[in-house]
């Protein structure tokens, strides 16, 4: 089997029909790009920046940043690679921000909401990714996003910050994607509206399923509500999908659901575009979607939409995939 995978490794990846998707790797710092050359990662889908933050007494200056991003994407040489700003709070704590504790942290202030309103952060983080995006494939991602009016923001600093370089003569890329998380249920239903204005979704279903279900990801007492191929959260896959394909943009997933292998075919049968996931399971989902028809089980989408129970889902899979 180890074999079967190590040929994959430098090819595209392909269903048994030849429809195209991409897999790419899940990286907390630059030195996960070892493993996901290793693995045969067609590039990076989340690079979590917070690991630049965490386990310091200070903000990184926007120097130590520029040098990690730039890194990441020189050593990707092209390919594309997403990078995700700031998501603190919830449960990735810094401590020198000295923020409040709050009743109920992952619904509480953090990521894009605490970027939006702490500037001073933001903007240096913004400007060490516009300037390396002059090194490579840049695309940049604003997590937690639940209304619209919080991404115009968000890229109107991002464009802010993007004029005040140029002004310096300072090279910046000008084909960067700008995209968002899809983990909060008001965005992933109104996906439609999103997709006019955004580049591109990546769906965070970690955070997706524990919102829909209303189930902490983190509290082993309802982690039987956490599941991940309950209908609703098929539906609201199937939803973010399709909006972006209506605007000829491209849907990601990026949560541990797209490197499961039971979610695999799912995900394929709805077309999803990219699966970004950890770098050791790239190579094992080459091989699973080379066996796979994304026809044939597109063929059963509804039914499997309109299916009661999450464990119905799963049985129907296996069936269908045997
Ligand atoms: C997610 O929510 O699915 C996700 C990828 O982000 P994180 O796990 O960092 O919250
Ligand atoms: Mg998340």
């Amino acid at each position: 089997q180890q074999e079967e995978w190590a040929k994959l490794k430098d090819e595209p990846t392909f269903s048994k029909e030849g429809e195209q998707v991409e897999l790419v790797a899940n990286i907390g710092t630059p030195n996960d790009i070892d493993g996901v050359l290793n693995n045969g990662g067609e590039g990076v889908g989340l690079y979590r920046t917070e690991f630049l933050y965490m386990g310091k007494s200070e903000l990184p200056s926007e120097e130590e940043q520029f040098e990690a991003y730039k890194t990441v994407l020189e050593r990707m040489d092209g390919k594309p690679v997403v990078v995700r700003t700031l998501d603190v709070g919830g449960d990735k704590e810094l401590s020198y921000l000295n923020l409040p504790k709050e009743m109920n942290p992952f619904l509480g202030f953090r990521a894009i909401r605490f970027c939006l309103e702490n500037e001073a952060v933001f903007r240096p983080q913004l400007r060490a990714l516009l300037r390396a995006s002059a090194y490579g494939n840049l695309k940049i991602m604003f997590p937690m996003i639940a209304t619209l009016e919080e991404f115009r923001q968000a890229k109107s600093i991002l464009l802010d910050e993007k004029k005040s370089l140029k002004a310096d003569d300072v090279k910046v890329s000008e084909d960067i994607e700008v995209g968002i998380m899809v983990e909060i249920p008001s965005t992933a239903v109104t996906a439609k509206q999103f997709a006019k204005e955004v580049d591109f979704f990546s769906i965070g279903t970690n955070d997706l399923i524990q919102y829909t279900m209303a189930a902490d990801r983190m509290n082993e007492r309802v982690s039987y509500l956490y599941q991940p191929y309950h209908p609703a959260i098929l539906n609201l896959v199937n939803n973010v999908i399709q909006a972006a394909h209506k605007e000829g943009k491209w849907t990601g997933m990026c949560g541990e659901m797209a490197g499961d292998p039971i979610a695999i075919p799912i995900l394929l049968g709805l077309g999803l575009d990219e699966f970004s996931m950890s770098a050791t399971s790239i190579l094992p989902a080459r091989t699973q979607i080379k066996n796979l028809s994304k026809k044939d089980i597109s063929k059963h989408k509804e039914q499997i939409l309109s299916m009661r129970t999450a464990d119905e889902v799963v049985e129907f899979i296996r069936e269908i995939t045997e």
